[in-house]
């Protein structure tokens, strides 16, 4: 493992991966420690789904060179116990400092490529596997749904069920549907209903769609998965669907992508281009203000400008639990935010989140 005084790089590796509670966060008194960006598999609706019809819509699993797919079958060994059940997760989470895992589907569970009628069955299924983990562990897990996006109809229905009926804080979102931007007409029911549900709307990356040029060095991840989040931000501002719609709760993962760490070129371009500015009615980065994004960025200057472009209001704890590509040690990166008082820290190990989706108010760490 190579430190940053030998690789001379910005992040010293293994810096996220060590699981070491920060000391003096354990017991009462304390805030609850919400992670909002991890993930769960379905055993049942893996074994269901089959493969796609067309692998480009797997985009991250069809862009990926063999030396990719060879590391990413030795990391879903590792994984897999830990996404399809609670027990080595409970471990993991006390390990973290955790109290409560927001549980989102994991991206490959989106199904989205599935005709109408599985793809609704498939995510009936994934949705009721979150729920049976959360009333396994009330105190430990919420859940976020998945819809079937491809039938927008269907999704809405689904939208209503894990809410009411499941009790999820909101639902998660691919940041595009088989290629189709979230901001095409089809889709407005669901930001619609979400608005009046008030629920949160999870945006996370499955790789570019068009990632043709992203095969090698996992970069359909490491630089398709925020591009792609830069996308689908960008055309839900400049489409209009923001004004339609203010009140929507929209969290987007990995920091936003690449568009909140450069939002003053949007900002540019709708100033001096009528063809930017046709349907946005506001400076882009303001409907930036009104959204959340996680911590899962790596770098405490990183997460520094983003909390002093947008607020620490509404910077929310994540991890990407339990990925190679996440941040196993989130609250050493928070504890390393200069310049910023205990009181937002806090906010953003959980108060923030526990506002945003009415979590229980006391930690639930287990001593
Ligand atoms: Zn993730």
């Amino acid at each position: 493992m190579m430190s940053s005084l030998e690789n001379g790089g910005l992040y010293k590796c293994g810096d996220s991966g060590r699981r070491t509670v920060v000391s003096g966060t354990r017991g009462g008194g304390r805030t609850t420690h919400v992670d909002i960006h991890c993930h769960a598999v379905s055993p049942a609706a893996a074994k269901a789904a089959g493969t796609p019809a067309r692998p480009e819509m797997d985009p991250m699993g069809h862009y990926s060179s063999e030396e990719t797919r060879a590391v990413n079958r030795h990391q879903a060994q590792l994984t897999l116990p830990k996404l399809i059940s609670t027990s080595e997760r409970l471990a993991d989470m006390d390990a973290m400092g955790i109290d409560v895992q927001v549980l989102s589907p994991s991206p490959g569970q989106y199904f989205y490529w599935a005709e109408s009628e599985l793809g609704v069955q498939l995510a009936e299924t994934v949705n009721d596997h979150i729920a049976e983990m959360v009333a396994s562990e009330p105190d430990r897990f919420a859940g976020l749904g998945t819809l079937p996006m491809q039938h927008p109809s269907a999704a809405v229905e689904e939208l209503e069920r894990c809410v009411v009926e499941l009790g999820f804080r909101g639902v998660e979102l691919c940041t595009n549907v088989n290629g189709e931007e979230l901001s095409a007409p089809q889709f407005h029911p669901v930001f619609s209903r979400a608005q009046e549900l008030g629920v949160l709307l999870f945006l996370h990356p499955t790789g570019f769609s068009e990632g043709r040029r992203l095969s090698s060095h996992y970069f359909n991840n490491v630089i398709g998965n925020p591009l792609d989040t830069t996308v689908a931000l960008s055309h839900l501002i400049f489409d209009g669907v923001l004004d339609q719609y203010p009140g929507l709760k929209i969290c987007a993962a990995h920091g936003g992508g690449f568009l909140p760490s450069y939002a003053s070129r949007m900002d540019h371009a709708w100033c001096v281009r009528p063809d930017c500015r046709s349907k946005a009615k506001h400076m882009p980065s303001s409907y930036l203000k009104k959204m959340y994004f996680d911590t899962v960025v790596f770098d405490p200057e990183n997460l520094d400008f983003l909390i002093h472009q947008y607020g620490h209001e509404h910077i929310l704890m994540g991890t990407d639990y339990p990925f190679d590509m996440g941040d196993a040690n989130p609250l050493a990166l928070i504890e390393k935010l200069a310049g910023l008082d205990e009181e937002a820290k806090d906010a953003i190990r959980g108060g923030n989140a526990r506002k945003l989706l009415g979590l229980p108010l006391k930690p639930a760490f287990r001593a």
